[in-house]
């Protein structure tokens, strides 16, 4: 897989871990920390509609209670004076205090008086359910502060009532019945609990349950809160009358749109992240492709050109003081040492073949190196039916040199007597050291009249002048045996033939040249192999 899909997928995969990673972070603390919140304020919501209708209550209750322990009452229960009922219970009256009837019970529960308000008329029955709906324990204690209050429902109306003892203004005195105050659940009231709870609110029948056709959300076993909408739960209080039966449900909405606020947030912020990271890779791929994967492309290209080529000379042009400029120059210093150690190779393997093929002393080609010329030459006398000039040389009573100038003296006698030799030869003759003292002259192409004059030459050249040895200086003569190859010749025995001769040369004097074209005699052959 290449680099640039490398970065491609596992850029994906990170991203998509990330949003991933993000979306459950968000789901499951935020937006259920958010669910947790609207839970807690509809709870609060619902405290509110139940503490604004029991206020409502709580002031019924501290009106009757004004009216129940107030001596004019009081009286009245005894006199039975209609002055009281003319003064105190007037329409007006009813609407200051807001109630809506007014009834006081004597001692054994008698309707001693009842008045309603304005378009309110209770029936003999009405009265007898106000009268019978406070409990018996209540009604026939002595307590002085007793009083209770309850709901009914009166001709399809909720009515809150207040029941209290008719006491003396101090509130002691005998109890002269009971005081009973109704207000009616009407809109107005409702309309109270709605401001004081900062919620729209509303009555319903009880079998309006919220798990009737609502998700029920939170429930204390009384009151209850259900999911309406994506932004909505409504609340709900039952209103129960003194037995314990519901008689409404009070209903509120309440808002509850930062969960489903949470969740669009949510998604944008997602897309938003999402856009960030595709952006993020692009811009990243963009610059690893400019800064990176081209120019590793061009790298690998030259790379191969000049793996391919074997030239160790070229080099990688790449621009750019960063890593890969530095790889590159690297790789330059490393094509560089390279040629270096090639060309140091290579000039060890020509001084190798140099040193394996030639006198170290002389110079001059070796006695295998020159055997395998003399093999070469006699090869091409086969091939071009020409003849080969055959001369071996040998530096007269050498031993009394180094005896008596030293051996370093013998050297340079023999250096000298090289270069003379080497200076009498045509440029494709061959010289080689064949042994000590003992040199062989190739003349390719020469026939025997030219070998022998050759011969002659040489021995003129090296005997023609002293030989300077620094602080000596001395006299050197060669002995010379020359034959003449052919194409049918043996090297072996060509070498023989011409040491037969230079030996009868040393015989006859020595400082002189022989020609062999015989066959050697037995003597020849043992004094030849004797020396070799
Ligand atoms: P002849 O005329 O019969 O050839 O007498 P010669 O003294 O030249 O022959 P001999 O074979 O008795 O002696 C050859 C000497 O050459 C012996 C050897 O120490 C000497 N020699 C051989 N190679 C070298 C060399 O490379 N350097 C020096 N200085 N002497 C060498
Ligand atoms: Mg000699
Ligand atoms: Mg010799």
């Amino acid at each position: 897989m290449t680099i640039r899909k490398k970065i491609l997928l596992f850029s994906a995969l990170a991203l998509g871990a990330f949003l991933a990673a993000v979306y459950f972070a968000s789901r499951f603390a935020l937006l259920n920390g958010f669910a947790r919140l609207e839970n807690d304020h509809a709870r609060q919501s619902v405290r509110h509609l139940q503490n604004g209708l029991q206020n409502e209550q709580a002031s019924l209750e501290i009106v009757a209670r004004d009216y129940a322990q107030w001596d004019r009452t009081y009286d009245y229960m005894e006199s039975r004076n209609p002055e009281y009922v003319r003064t105190e219970l007037t329409d007006a009256a009813f609407n200051i205090i807001h109630i809506h009837f007014f009834a006081l019970l004597d001692r054994s529960g008698k309707v001693i008086l009842q008045k309603s308000g304005e378009k309110w008329s209770l029936g003999a029955g009405d009265l007898v359910a106000i009268a019978t709906a406070r409990p018996s324990s209540k009604r026939s204690g002595n307590s002085r502060d007793s009083g209770q209050n309850g709901v009914v429902e009166l001709n399809g109306r909720v009515v809150l009532l207040a029941y209290q003892e008719i006491l003396t203004s101090r509130g002691n005195g005998v109890s002269r019945g009971t005081l009973v105050m109704g207000r009616e659940l009407d809109q107005k009231l409702i309309l109270a609990i709605s401001r004081s709870a900062g919620l729209p609110v509303w009555l319903e029948p009880p079998d309006q349950s919220p798990g009737r056709n609502l998700q029920a959300a939170w429930s204390d076993g009384t009151n209850s809160v259900a999911l309406e909408g994506e932004s909505t739960m409504l609340g709900y209080v039952p209103i129960k009358d003194m037995s314990g039966a519901t008689l409404r449900l009070l209903v509120a909405r309440i808002p509850s749109d930062l969960h489903s606020e949470g969740k669009k947030v949510m998604r944008y912020l997602l897309l938003l992240l999402m856009l960030a990271g595709v952006v993020h890779c692009g811009v990243l791929l963009l610059v690893l492709e400019e800064n990176l994967l081209s120019r590793l492309a061009t790298l690998n290209r030259r790379i191969k050109q000049i793996t391919v080529s074997g030239d160790l000379s070229l080099r990688l042009e790449l621009s750019g003081e960063d890593e890969l400029g530095g790889l590159a120059g690297a790789v330059n210093a490393m094509l560089a040492a390279m040629q270096k150690a090639k060309s140091e190779l290579l000039q060890a393997q020509e001084s190798l073949r140099f040193h394996a093929e030639h006198d170290s002393l002389t110079g001059i080609l070796n006695r295998r190196a020159i055997r395998d010329v003399l093999r070469r030459e006699l090869a091409r006398c086969r091939r071009e039916s020409n003849t080969l000039g055959v001369i071996v040389a040998d530096v007269d009573h050498f031993k009394k040199i180094n005896d008596h100038y030293g051996h370093g003296a013998g050297d340079a006698a023999l250096v000298a007597v090289v270069q003379r030799i080497s200076a009498t030869l045509r440029p494709y003759d061959v010289i080689g050291r064949y042994g000590g003292e003992e040199f062989l002259i190739l003349a390719p192409g020469c026939d025997l009249q030219l070998t022998q004059k050759l011969a002659e030459r040489i021995r003129a050249a090296v005997c023609d002048e002293v030989i300077d040895l620094g602080n000596d200086s001395t006299t050197v003569t060669v002995s010379l045996g020359a034959t003449l190859g052919t194409a049918e010749s043996d090297p072996e025995f060509l070498v023989t033939m011409a040491d037969a001769a230079m030996y009868q040369a040393k015989r006859n004097g020595r400082n002189r040249a022989e020609t062999n074209l015989e066959l050697p005699n037995q003597e020849q052959l043992e004094a030849s192999t004797a020396t070799h």
